[in-house]
């Protein structure tokens, strides 16, 4: 018996540190497939993790955008407010009763019937007969009249605040002279066919804008 027990000992041990070794190899590859379980997981958070971010980014972007737009809105309030007098609906009033029949296009060049060619047009075209009467858009001084090579007889007056207005295609019947201080509504002439650029369009008033040097659109400013 003791001899078996003896004997059985020290398989009992061995068996044992068998099974201590199979339990060691079976912890250490669960912890490895564990750890490359997390390892997965862990890339897959991140993976999902970046989408996320964009996605927060995204929202951050579409967020912006409407700041964005809201300080071009108090922007152009703003430019409205300090353009004075000039800017201000009552201000200012059609040249002419008429529609337009010619927009104003200084990037997208627009056909031209007279000279049969795409051309911008710096200016609005509003449809009125003949002799119809052209008054000042707003209160101002004439600062220039004559006759123009391309856009015949034109009248120019300046309203303060960078506003300059410009009224060509008129008749040789110009009511005022440089340096006329006229208001709202007075008359300064009349319609003619005296533009060479637009003598094959309908009887119209070629009338142009300007803010700060630059050409801007009368329809911006006025009703027609
Ligand atoms: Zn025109």
């Amino acid at each position: 018996m003791r001899h078996n027990i003896k004997e059985k000992k020290p398989m009992d041990k061995a068996a044992v540190a068998m099974i201590l070794c199979f339990s060691v190899v079976a912890l250490a590859s669960v912890f490895t497939v564990k750890s490359s379980l997390d390892k997965i997981n862990l890339s897959d958070n991140t993976d999902i993790s970046v989408p996320q971010n964009d996605e927060s980014k995204d929202r951050s972007v579409t967020k912006r955008v409407p700041t964005v737009d809201s300080q071009d809105n108090s922007q152009s309030n703003v430019q409205k407010e300090n353009t004075g007098n000039p800017s201000g609906s009552s201000a200012w009033t059609a040249p002419v009763d008429g529609l337009i029949t010619l927009e104003y296009s200084t990037e997208l060049p627009i056909y031209s019937k007279t000279l049969n060619q795409y051309m911008v047009h710096n200016g609005v075209d509003i449809a009125a007969p003949l002799d119809a009467r052209v008054q000042a858009a707003a209160a101002g001084t004439v600062v220039e009249t004559g006759k123009d090579d391309r856009l015949g007889y034109t009248v120019k007056i300046n309203h303060g605040n960078g506003f300059i207005t410009t009224y060509s295609n008129l008749s040789d019947k110009i009511l005022v002279e440089s340096g006329d201080v006229v208001k709202k509504g007075d008359i300064i002439g009349g319609i003619g066919n005296t533009s060479l650029f637009e003598s094959s369009e309908d009887s119209h008033l070629h009338f142009e804008m300007q803010k700060d040097g630059n050409l801007v659109n009368p329809a911006d400013y006025i009703k027609f």
